[in-house]
């Protein structure tokens, strides 16, 4: 029943399974570790997320300064 790791970074921006009350449903990862802290692009207020709550609610990738990913790097 494990949810998989979704592979984020700060400066990634995502979306989630529901959208902030603002109606905004994108997210900025401003910090990843043991939770992650999340800005809405809509109205800036911030969402801290236990990892496995995240992981949960991702819904996919907006965009991704760091590239689509693929190589595991550090
Ligand atoms: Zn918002």
């Amino acid at each position: 029943m494990a949810v998989p790791i979704t592979p984020i970074r700060v400066g990634d921006v995502v979306r989630l399974k529901k959208p902030h009350p603002c109606g905004t449903n994108e997210w900025a990862v401003t910090r990843v570790g043991m939770d992650v802290v999340l800005e809405c692009r809509g109205c800036g207020r911030k969402v801290r997320l236990v990892r496995y709550d995240f992981d949960r609610r991702f819904r996919g990738f907006v965009s991704r300064p760091w590239g689509e990913g693929g190589q595991g790097g550090g």
